[in-house]
Parts: structure tokens; sequence; C-alpha cells
């Protein structure tokens, strides 16, 4: 099989029921982990592998971990970055329940790199909201140049950093602002 065979079998729809929403908020659509996993193991076997890049990064303004890591796909590599929320104060301080936050990213960073491969679309498609499209092109257009663009604040035309990058991921903001110039309504009440 060549790569673009294995693309077209990893892409192919999910059987139905296979969505999840998070409890939270019913309009979050997403495919659970084990799901992506089992795809990948049964339409790729050995030419798939995931690593973590770096350590796991704690974001104490939003009580967030972050994960970031690379799937790789027959020399097809493309980074996803997934977060979890812990209990403040609670949480870090307990291995275990910090060590599931980290998992819980992990899970959610595999996701993101499995969506930037287009795996789950079709089945996701009817639940992307208008805001989901417009990130969906952001996705299709990342999946070609990766994550190597440079973007800057907008304030300040700082290079944004890998903990400015994820802190408007954690936020879900789209424009490009430095944690420091991050416009305070943007930021997400938890
Ligand atoms: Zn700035």
């Amino acid at each position: 099989m060549n790569y673009k065979e294995i693309a077209q079998a990893l892409q192919a729809p999910f059987p139905n029921g296979t969505v999840q929403f998070s409890s939270s908020n019913q309009r979050q659509a997403h495919i659970p982990v084990q799901v992506y996993i089992s795809r990948l193991e049964k339409v790729a076997g050995e030419h798939w592998s995931w690593s973590i890049i770096g350590e796991p990064i704690i974001v104490e303004a939003d009580s967030a971990v972050i994960v970031r890591g690379e799937l790789s796909i027959l020399g097809a590599k493309r980074s996803g970055m997934g977060f979890s929320h812990y209990v403040r104060g609670k949480d870090i301080k307990n291995v275990s329940a910090f060590k599931n936050a980290v998992n819980a990213a992990e899970s959610d960073a595999i996701r993101s790199a499995c969506d930037k491969f287009l795996i789950g679309w079709s089945d996701l498609a009817p639940y992307r909201d208008c805001e989901s499209d417009e990130s969906i092109e952001i996705n299709r257009s990342e999946a070609v140049r990766e994550t190597d663009v440079e973007r800057v604040c907008q304030r300040c035309a700082k290079k944004l950093t890998d903990v400015d990058q994820l802190f408007l991921e954690v936020n879900r903001i789209k424009l490009p602002y430095c944690t420091e110039h991050v416009p305070k309504h943007l930021i997400k009440k938890i």
C-alpha cells in the first residue's frame, strides 16, 4: 500500500454512533482516541507511530496541562496539540490525578493530529459549525504547511512562543496574540 491508499482508508467513515459529545458541551463533537488508534493500527499497522514532543506544559493561569506530539504515517508527519484541565491546587499535587490529566491531554493531541490527516472528517462534518468550518480551512492549510509558520502577536509583533500558541489553542482563540496581550474578553471562563 502506498501513502495515498493508506490515507484514503484512514479517512473512510466510521460506523454510526462513533461520534461522541462532551458532557459539558453537547455541541462539541469528538471521536474517542481509541477509535482513532484502532483505525491507525488496522489500516497502517507498523507504518504509524506517535511520539511526544518535549515535556507537558502547565499553564497555571488556565489550570491546564498541554501535551504536544507528532503522528507519523508512512513517513508523513503531522503535529498535534492537546490539553486537559486539572483541578487547581488539588490535582497538581496528586500524582495520579495529574498523570490522568497528562494522559487526557495526550489523547487530545493524538485526536488533533489525526484531524490533520483528515481522519474522521466525514463523521464530524455535520457537527462542525461555521466557526469550525473556518478552522477546517485553517487545518487544511496547516496540514500542508505544518506548524513552522511564524506567527507574531497582533499588538507587539513579538514572535509567538510555544506557550503563547498553546494558550491561544486552549482558549480557542484564532487571532495571534502573545499571552501578555490576549484581550481579556477572549479568555475562556472555566
Ligand atoms: Zn504581544
